[in-house]
């Protein structure tokens, strides 16, 4: 039997934290996150947690290790916490600090292009507005003309038909 993890979930930190033996080493057996996720799971009985609301928490800070006694399950803020008071950057400051302000604008720069097109954003003059305006006339007379003579041979059709059936009759 397992304790569904959202059930879990509903004990307070404290609860949740009683396993931790933290005078025990770490152990770095490799593997990635989702493998700390299966030993943890194992090792307390739960469900696997889906989305991002439960996280693997390492309250020994230490990102390879895969000590179910260094590692608990905790809500997004606590990991927050957790990895603010070891002083692990967050994603936003690991980028602050390895890239200078000149970069980073140029990295705006580059992702404004990526999602956009290098005009995103940047307002019409006169001339393109009237070139556009133009361009869209023309594409405009041009499906006119098209849909006319489209009428035309539909006409032109009705009438061979019609012709057909007088000489029937
Ligand atoms: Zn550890």
């Amino acid at each position: 039997m397992f304790i569904d993890i959202v059930e879990y979930m509903k004990m307070n930190l404290v609860e949740r934290q009683e396993h931790l033996r933290l005078e025990e080493p770490c152990i770095e057996r490799g593997g990635f996150h989702n493998n700390f996720r299966g030993v943890l799971a194992e090792h307390l009985g739960t469900t696997f947690p889906s989305g991002m609301m439960i996280h693997l928490c390492h309250a020994c800070n230490n990102g390879k290790c895969s000590n179910p006694h260094h590692m608990y399950w905790g809500t997004a803020r606590e990991n927050y916490i957790d990895r603010i008071t070891a002083g692990v950057p967050t994603i936003g400051e690991h980028y602050m600090m390895r890239y200078s302000a000149t970069e980073r604008s140029e990295h705006a720069r580059k992702n404004g292009l990526k999602n956009g097109g290098k005009n995103k954003g940047v307002p019409q003059t006169i001339e393109t507005k009237r070139k556009n305006s133009e361009s869209n006339k023309l594409a405009w007379t041009e499906d006119r003309r098209i849909r006319q003579s489209e009428r035309m041979k539909g006409n032109s059709l009705r009438k061979n038909r019609k012709q057909d059936y007088s000489s029937v009759v």
